[in-house]
């Protein structure tokens, strides 16, 4: 079932929960966390376990940013996705998870969505 959440508390900020056809940021991106306009957007039309997975991300990204964490970095999120990216993967495979099944599947990586920048 697809997650239908309409807001989210991030460390005690609500956040509205947003599903738009065209997110538009710096970078081509299914989700964006926006502190300012207290929204988390996700992008609409993927399967029912991207959407899932994609709002996990954000919400990290809330709770990084929000907890001051993600100001400890000055590297364009690079070691924010680090972290952000497996345990998304973990939470999200966790909330696919049901007792019937005989193990856990973790979810595939994803295909970076940002260009690597040279190094
Ligand atoms: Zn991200």
């Amino acid at each position: 079932m697809k997650p239908t959440i309409k807001r989210v508390n991030i460390l005690g900020v609500w956040h509205s929960v947003t599903r738009e056809s065209h997110l538009v940021g710096d970078v081509k991106a299914d989700g964006l966390y926006d502190y300012d306009g207290r929204r988390v957007r996700i992008q609409s039309g993927m399967s029912d376990f991207d959407t899932r997975m994609t709002l996990v991300h954000e919400i990290l990204h809330g709770v990084l940013d929000i907890s001051g964490v993600a100001h400890l970095w000055d590297d364009g999120q690079k070691t924010e996705h680090a972290i952000i990216e497996p345990i998304s993967r973990v939470i999200a495979s966790l909330m696919r998870f049901d007792d019937s099944s005989e193990g856990l599947e973790l979810a595939p990586e994803r295909k970076p969505k940002r260009a690597k920048s040279p190094e």
